[in-house]
């Protein structure tokens, strides 16, 4: 099986990717599913959810920032840097993701669609005032949430879409992205968040070839020509031996 997903690689004119969590729980950054539980101790809807962020700033912040402070310490997995070698290679044309911890990019991934946004910036939701997030932030432990530099508002939102949210014009992007592909790479995710997970069945119908690669079921195994259960590194380890990675 391997082999023949390897072989589809190598012939694809436009492959893309579909990345989700489970590219980055090897950096360290925790998925939805894991024990570690994200959701363990708060009710999401506080600390994820637009409402909540606009109801207290404070209680978000309090939440988020040790997990901003990861995910400025976490390094690409093998995963990441397998998609960003295949784009160098021009075998990849790009990396539509529901992460938003950048670490594609920082594997040297160009073209990445980011469906949830990132939390590269932060914009005031009062004056509109726009800034990078790392060089901006306070990020030790016991740090207060960011203050607008110009308004003086707390409501400093990162880019992220949280519950609630409609997702941007990288949605039609990627449609138009997975319309164009011939072969769809879904790495790491439980395809089961929507919109999102509706790209593996518009692939199907647009004549792409679905591969999965994951280590539990997913909620699209079905639409999928092959399935590769197991952990990503030892997969995309496998698959970079015959593509001369
Ligand atoms: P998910 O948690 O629903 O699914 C992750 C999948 O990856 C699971 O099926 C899990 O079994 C699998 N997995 C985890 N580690 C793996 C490994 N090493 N090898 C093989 N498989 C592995 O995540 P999702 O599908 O991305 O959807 C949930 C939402 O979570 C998304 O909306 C995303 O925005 C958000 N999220 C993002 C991050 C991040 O940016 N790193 C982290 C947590 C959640
Ligand atoms: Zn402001």
């Amino acid at each position: 099986m391997i082999g023949m997903v390897a072989r589809w690689i190598d012939q694809a004119r436009h492959a893309v990717a579909l990345t989700g969590a489970g590219v980055s729980t090897e950096s360290g950054i925790p998925d939805f599913r894991s024990d570690a539980g994200l959701w363990k101790d708060v009710d999401p809807m506080d600390v994820a959810s637009t409402a909540g962020f606009e109801e207290d700033p404070r209680r978000f912040y309090r939440f988020w920032i040790p997990k901003l402070a990861a995910i400025r310490d976490a390094q690409p997995s093998a995963a990441h840097r397998f998609l960003a070698r295949l784009e160098s290679r021009g075998r990849m044309q790009a990396v539509v993701t529901q992460n938003v911890d950048g670490l594609h990019q920082k594997a040297g991934s160009r073209r990445v669609l980011e469906m949830h946004g990132s939390f590269r910036r932060l914009e005031c939701q009062v004056c509109g005032h726009s800034m990078d997030l790392q060089a901006s932030i306070d990020l030790r432990e016991d740090a207060k949430p960011p203050i607008c530099p110009s308004c003086g508002s707390l409501r400093m939102k990162p880019s992220v879409v949280l519950f609630g949210d409609m997702l941007g014009p990288v949605l039609a992007e990627a449609e138009q992205e997975i319309r164009d592909a011939d072969l769809l790479l879904c790495l790491g995710s439980s395809l089961a968040v929507f919109p999102v997970a509706g790209l593996v069945p518009l692939a199907r119908r647009s004549g792409a070839k679905v591969v999965i690669l994951n280590r539990e079921t997913t909620g699209m195994d079905d639409e999928a020509d092959a399935v590769l259960r197991g952990e990503l590194s030892d997969l995309v380890q496998e698959l970079a031996a015959p593509l001369g990675l």
